[in-house]
């Protein structure tokens, strides 16, 4: 018996080794290359992140330094001293074209003869110089305050009729001395408008060529400026987190020729971009993209840990049956073999003529009798057994009596008793009215009385009690035998199970015996129970339906045929 466990055992872990090491691989991998896929990710993001940052600060201050290059600049020397304002309004119109944010234009020039010391502005509203302008004044006091740090550029900010605005001058100087201021030529731009509209649509407009992530949170574009305030979205919240942060300085030439102007040492206001993806860090956005793809896998692996531990259970089971069905014949031919081997001898003892002593021959007589009963019950059992198997066994039932039913069974294994010293008490209260097939119902007893006297070695003692019990009348079979232990209650019922005993010893059967009980207390609407504990003994109850009279009996099909097959099945 202890083989067969190893062996079953053995087959389990062979199967539990063969399939969970293929599967373990293939999830490992799995799970690398979720991990691999996440990093690849992150760089991913990361770099999109970098190059937005990098590509719309670039573009931006090339925007800034645009009226620089291409109006202050363009409009040279030559053509301000002396003035000749053909030349320059169309360098001026194109600048007003190209750099939205720019209001106006200015020229200055001392050396000339036309509008000599006299500001010309060049506006949105006019396109062309009008002389109407009410900042000359102090636009020519303050470049000249700055012109005799001699440097070519100039910027300052004042405000003008309650706005925030920022000049800024290209200045010319006399040859080669440079100590006199002989022209300029300057921008102006309001500030609002700067934040309020040229930055949000310069941004928007250049990042609408940004393709975002696909699965993965938007890449935001956020532009803050030196006092904190979000210029792009407008007005929109400051973002928390975010990947990449570009400063830059809010100057109209290229910070690189920060020490060309004047006033010396002034300082840029500094603004900030910054690239992140809908206020999560990138670490975040991979778990938890992560985190789904691994919990299906986690799911997957528990799947499978289920199927391969069924498959295994229903495997070691199988090889349990078959190891089972072996044992089966051979304790069925040891079964039929032992009474038919003492009927042979004593019949032939007896047929000889030999025995002399009555009381002998009567012994011998009740020997043959109880044997053949034995055999009668064994085949009783292979029989049903196969109509079970078959789903054919039928209970006929009919009102009885259950003491009467226990009384009979009794007496007809009196011989047996009595030939192996067991000693019967019966309690037997009242009349107990049941619906039974008194044949079937007589093998279920037959089957626990048998049970009793084949697993008490010592105590021969056994109590049968006969009663009701809620709505059932019970028959109850007390033996002071082996026992068995709480584990296994529900296992001896099974087809072929057999309790394991030391190296095999111990009684013989087919464990057929308690899966027919089982399956004929089903049948009668009822069920068998067991109490017991391995030295003190076991109590098996046999539970049948009371019968209160209005029904004069029945034919039910083999219990319920699910069950039956169930039985079969189980083991
Ligand atoms: P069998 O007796 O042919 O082995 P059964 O189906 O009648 O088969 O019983 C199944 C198992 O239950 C037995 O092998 C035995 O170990 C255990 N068993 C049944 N009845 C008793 C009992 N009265 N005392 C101890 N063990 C029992």
């Amino acid at each position: 018996m202890e083989l067969l466990g190893d062996r079953s055992a053995r087959l389990a872990a062979t199967l539990a080794v063969a399939i969970a090491i293929p599967v373990a691989g293939l999830f490992y991998f799995q799970f690398r290359s979720i991990s691999a896929l996440s990093q690849s990710s992150a760089v991913v993001l990361r770099q999109l992140s970098q190059e937005t940052a990098n590509g719309i600060t670039q573009s931006l201050q090339d925007a800034l330094k645009a009226p620089y290059i291409n109006v202050l600049l363009r409009v040279s020397q030559a053509q301000t001293e002396p003035l000749d304002l053909s030349l320059i309004a169309p360098a001026l119109d194109e600048g007003l074209n190209a750099q939205p944010f720019v209001d106006r234009y200015y020229v200055w020039s001392d050396l000339t003869v036309e509008h000599r010391d006299e500001v010309l502005a060049y506006d949105r509203e006019h396109r062309d110089f009008t002389t109407d302008v009410p900042e000359a004044a102090m636009l020519v006091t303050r470049f000249k305050e700055l012109a005799p740090q001699k440097h070519a550029i100039s910027l300052f900010e004042t405000t003008i009729d309650g706005r925030l605005t920022y000049f800024q001058a290209q200045l010319r100087f006399r040859f080669p001395a440079r100590d006199k201021l002989t022209s300029f030529v300057a921008l102006r731009v309001d500030a609002e408008r700067l934040r309020r509209e040229f930055f949000p649509a310069f941004i928007a407009s250049h990042f609408n060529h940004v393709d975002g992530p696909t699965g993965f949170p938007p890449l935001t574009v956020t532009v803050v400026d030196a006092g904190g305030r979000v210029v792009y979205p407008y007005g929109g919240p400051p973002p928390t987190r975010y990947v990449d942060e570009r400063t830059f300085a809010l100057v109209f030439f290229d910070p690189e020729l920060q020490r060309f102007i004047a006033p010396e040492g002034h300082k840029p206001e500094m603004w900030r971009l910054r690239t992140g993806y809908d206020n999560q860090t990138i670490p975040d956005i991979v778990a938890a993209r992560e985190r789904p793809q691994r919990a299906l896998m986690a799911m997957l692996a528990g799947v499978l840990a289920l199927g391969v531990f069924f498959v295994v259970r229903a495997a070691a089971r199988e090889v349990r049956v078959a190891e089972m069905k072996s044992t089966f014949v051979s304790s069925v031919s040891h079964d039929l073999k032992t009474p038919l081997a003492l009927i042979q001898l004593f019949a032939e003892t007896l047929e000889l003529g030999r025995l002399k002593n009555t009381e002998r021959a009567h012994e011998y007589y009740r020997i043959i009798n109880s044997e053949a009963r034995k055999l009668t019950r064994l085949i009783n059992n292979l029989l049903d057994f196969s109509r079970i198997e078959a789903g054919l066994r039928r209970y006929r039932r009919e009102p009885g009596n259950l003491g009467e039913l226990t009384r009979r069974v009794l007496d007809s294994l009196e011989s047996q008793f009595k030939h192996n010293q067991f000693s019967i008490t019966l309690h037997a209260d009242g009349d107990v009215p049941v619906l039974i097939d008194p044949e079937a119902a007589d093998q279920a007893l037959e089957n626990l009385l048998s049970n009793a006297m084949k697993y008490s070695p010592d105590n021969r003692e056994i109590d049968v009690d006969v009663g009701r019990e809620d709505d059932y009348g019970v028959v109850r079979v007390t033996d002071r035998g082996v026992g068995i232990p709480a584990r296994l209650h529900r296992k001896i019922f099974r087809k072929f199970y057999r309790v394991q005993t030391d190296a095999g010893s111990g009684p013989q059967g087919t464990g057929l015996g308690l899966a027919i009980v089982d399956h004929i207390m089903r049948g009668h609407g009822g069920f068998v129970r067991v109490r017991s504990e391995p030295g003190t003994g076991s109590t098996f109850s046999l539970h049948f339906p009371l019968y209160a009279g209005e029904t004069h009996g029945d034919e039910t099909d083999s219990g319920d045929r699910g069950r039956a097959a169930d039985v079969a099945r189980s083991a």
